[in-house]
Formats: structure tokens, sequence, C-alpha cells
């Protein structure tokens, strides 16, 4: 039997973490639709520095990865930037990032890690990642193109997810061991596609917010031929 915090009162954090390699329209849109539909006030954002199950370090430095972010949300005051996985040395592990956060704000702060259907249903391939559901809930935001996150999960991940599922605005009362799935339609856009695209030397506009893609051409971002 899972046991829920229900404390009313809560405190509650909306965390939003990823490699943004580059930011694009569909990260601008989950973080928007998220925050509607979790009634959330503020949403951090915390750019992995070495994800590891990529295999191979980010394209972009951490540098221009973050200035890119600060392009792209600098409208939204109510979203900040915390570049606390970009300091610590070693592979980026979700589960010290939450640890550390939970240390920060107590037991009793609702923690809430945004994520994309397809990174939710490979949960377990994550680092310790049943203590992932000991610190944090999870806002599920569906991936057009991907099939559902429940229906391709693993047997132990169904089995961990069971009980667990609850209404998006029922999560903000629940410190960690909660997850929703938002009704988010967001643009099928992806980094990789972005890279892609940039690699065949085409163009990247509407896929990303104007100013990023221009900074990744004024920088020569994910130019073969330039090391950046
Ligand atoms: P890549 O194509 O390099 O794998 P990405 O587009 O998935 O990158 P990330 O920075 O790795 O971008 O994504 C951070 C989080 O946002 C992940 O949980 C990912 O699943 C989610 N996400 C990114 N783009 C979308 C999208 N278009 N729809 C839903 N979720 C998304």
């Amino acid at each position: 039997m899972v046991k829920f915090e229900t404390d009313a009162g809560l405190k509650s954090f909306l965390l939003f973490g990823g490699t943004f390699d580059p930011v694009h329209n569909g990260h601008l849109a989950m973080a928007t639709e998220a925050l509607v539909e979790l009634a959330a006030s503020q949403l951090t954002i915390l750019p992995a520095g070495n994800p590891y199950q990529r295999g191979r370090l980010p394209l972009a430095s951490a540098m221009h990865r973050v200035e890119m972010l600060k392009m792209a949300f600098t409208g939204m005051a109510n979203v900040s930037i915390d570049t606390r996985e970009l300091e610590r040395d070693g592979p980026t592990f979700t589960v010290d990032t939450l640890r550390e956060l939970r240390q920060t704000h107590g037991d009793d702060a609702g923690l809430t890690w945004l994520i994309g259907g397809d990174a939710f249903a490979r949960l377990d391939s994550w680092h310790q990642w049943p203590s992932l559901f000991t610190l944090a809930n999870f806002a599920v935001v569906p991936r057009q193109g991907e099939p559902h996150p429940l229906i391709t999960a693993s047997a132990a991940l169904t089995a961990h997810l069971a009980d667990r599922q609850t209404e998006a605005l029922a999560l903000s009362q629940c410190a960690y061991g909660r997850y929703t799935l938002l009704a988010a339609i967001v643009p099928p856009v992806s980094s990789s596609y972005i890279r892609k695209q940039l690699k065949n030397h085409q163009s990247t506009r509407g896929l990303a917010p104007d100013g990023v893609c221009d900074y990744i051409e004024q920088h020569k971002l994910y130019d073969p031929q330039e090391n950046n």
C-alpha cells in the first residue's frame, strides 16, 4: 500500500529537467501547459550536465544551453533556471537532484518533475528509479507520435505505478509518490530533429523561438565543422 502526503498547506515546486540541446517550442509549450493544468505558480528548469543515458555529452556547451533557455523563457517571469546539475561532476542523476531539493525544502514540500511521455515510459532505466517516487511526483506530457507511456512501460514500472495516478489539480496536495497524465498537446518537436536539420543546413524556424534560432546561427552551434 502506497502512502501519500496530503497536507493542504503544502509548498510545491514544479521542476523541468532536460538536456535542452537546444530548447525548442515543445519544451516551451510543455512548461506553459503544465503551469496551467497543475495550477502551479512557478516552474524551475534544470538543464542536465552529463545526461549519462545518452552515451555522449550534449553537443552545445552548458553555457550556450543556458543562454538559449534564458532567451526562450524570457517572457515568463514565473520560470527560473537552476544550474546545479551543470555544476555537479560526473553523470547527472535526477535522484541526486531530488535528494538535494528535498533536503532544502523539507519532507512536506511538494516536488513535481515535469516529463515527456517517452521518458516516463523508460523511467525504470534511470539511476535508483524506485527512489524517485519517494522523492517526487511526476507530471507527464504525452509526446505526439509516441505510444501512450502506460502501454510501453515495463512490467516492473507498471507495477510500481499502480495506485499512484491522480488528477492534475490534486498533485499539488501530494509531496511525492504520485503521477498525473496531463491533457496538454504540445508540438511534436525534438532537439534531435533540430540538430538534424542544422546538420543538413535546413531551416529550424518555427521549431524553436526566433531568438534561439538566431543564437544558434550566430554561434554556429550544431555545425559539424565547429567545435562548441
Ligand atoms: P532529444 O531529441 O535530443 O532526445 P528532446 O527534444 O527530448 O531531446 P530533452 O531536453 O531531452 O529534449 O527533453 C526534456 C524533457 O522534455 C523530456 O522529458 C522529454 O521527454 C520532454 N519533451 C521534449 N520535447 C517534447 C515534446 N515535443 N512533447 C512532449 N515531451 C517532450
